[in-house]
């Protein structure tokens, strides 16, 4: 058998990023050949499918302008690619805190109005559910969440109608240039061990980024084992997504089978490090034995809404969410595209939040990929 053909890019990670990146390269770039190799036994498996659901329509970020006013121009176009995947019938609410919040109701209500995002009064059954003195205003929003069993199901079938090839179960170990056009890929699989050659490869490996990465893009990232408890809600909140801003508040987001996630600032995150070669944020996941914060959430959250008291876990979700350290003190999300200056060929690619996928692509345009 002779040496297998060398494939003309070779996508690392089957999230929103990898996935979406695979089939841009084969639909929209005409390119021939694409690799897909993803450790889990199918794509959309880790932070694409463990997160909150919310499609940031621009609310959410009222200190990072740029942020905000991309957010929203974005969901229209992710949804585009993806319809099934937003839920129609949810009513999403913000309220900004009374005390301690980094943004007063002035402030936020000028950022939605910059970016024309759409704010009304909450009706009063929703303005209602608010413990009095503890906000200083409470809207009715234009933010969607995503289904995101169905975003799964709709990011495979493109997959496959794009044809792009997969190996699961399959890590990406190592990689090394082997030709001024090659960079090999050693791939460790339920298989076996395998070498392939790319002419180029994406990283999109989010919490493992940096392992591939240079150390240039490696230094820029920080990661969060974060908790978000799985929990059966009041009837008042059937279908309500809720959110306190601006501070150490929470959110409260519809869920599959009519359940909600819950976070709060500052319980969900259990431990938070700077990228560390020592550290695999994987293995530290999978050896990490935390206590649920559930209780200290929704005591927390029930002083602002007394009806949440009656809230019940079901479970946690714990992932890690990884994102670039320039964004600690704005609260941006955007996106890292880096080409290596060490590997020509290799692009690591990261994305704070799931729509900017559709930026990543506006981006990738401007490539040669030759
Ligand atoms: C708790 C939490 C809440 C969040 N809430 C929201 C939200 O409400 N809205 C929003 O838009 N975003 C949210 N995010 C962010 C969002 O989930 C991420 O921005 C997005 O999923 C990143 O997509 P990705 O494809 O880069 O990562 P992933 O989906 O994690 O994909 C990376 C893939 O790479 C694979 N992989 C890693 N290393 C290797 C290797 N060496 N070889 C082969 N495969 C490998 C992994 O198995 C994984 O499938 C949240 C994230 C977290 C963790």
């Amino acid at each position: 058998m002779g040496p297998e053909p060398v494939w003309d890019a070779a996508v690392v990670g089957g999230g929103i990023y990898g996935a979406s990146i695979a089939v841009y390269l084969r639909k929209r770039r005409g390119v021939k050949r694409v690799l897909l190799v993803e450790r889990e036994p199918a794509p959309m498996q880790r932070a694409s499918l463990r997160n909150q659901a919310r499609i940031h329509a621009g609310y959410h970020y009222p200190r990072s302008l740029t942020t905000s006013a991309r957010s929203l121009q974005n969901v229209a176009r992710f949804l585009e690619t993806h319809p099934s995947a937003l839920r129609r019938d949810i009513v999403s609410i913000y309220a900004i805190a009374a005390a301690q919040s980094k943004t007063n109701t002035r402030q936020f209500v000028r950022s939605c109005r910059e970016i024309g995002a759409p704010l009304k009064e909450a009706r009063p059954e929703f303005a209602a559910l608010f413990e009095p003195g503890q906000v200083e205003s409470v809207f009715e929003v234009e933010e969607s969440v995503m289904d995101l069993g169905a975003l799964s199901r709709s990011v495979s079938a493109a997959l496959a109608e794009a044809g792009v090839e997969l190996q699961l179960q399959s890590e990406v170990r190592a990689l090394t240039r082997v030709s001024p056009h090659g960079i090999a890929l050693d791939i460790e699989g339920s298989a076996g061990a395998r070498r392939v050659e790319a002419r180029h490869v994406f990283n999109c490996t989010y919490s493992a980024l940096g392992r591939l990465a240079g150390p240039a893009t490696a230094a820029g990232l920080r990661h969060e084992l974060a908790e978000l408890a799985i929990v059966s809600a009041p009837a008042a909140l059937s279908g309500v997504a809720l959110t306190v801003m601006d501070g150490p508040y929470f959110s409260i987001v519809p869920h599959d089978e009519g359940l909600h996630t819950l976070s709060h600032v500052r319980y969900t995150p259990h431990l938070s490090w700077r990228e560390d070669a020592a550290i695999s944020p994987a293995a530290r996941l999978a050896a990490y034995r935390g206590d649920s914060r559930f209780e200290r959430m929704i005591r927390a959250a029930a002083r602002f809404v007394p009806v949440l008291a009656q809230t019940r876990q079901v479970g946690s979700i714990f992932e890690v969410k990884t994102v670039l350290q320039a964004n600690e003190v704005d609260d941006g999300r955007p996106i890292l595209l880096e080409r290596s200056a060490e590997l020509p060929g290799l692009y690591s690619i990261l994305g704070g939040k799931i729509d900017n996928v559709v930026d990543v692509l506006d981006r990738l345009d401007a490539e040669a990929l030759s």
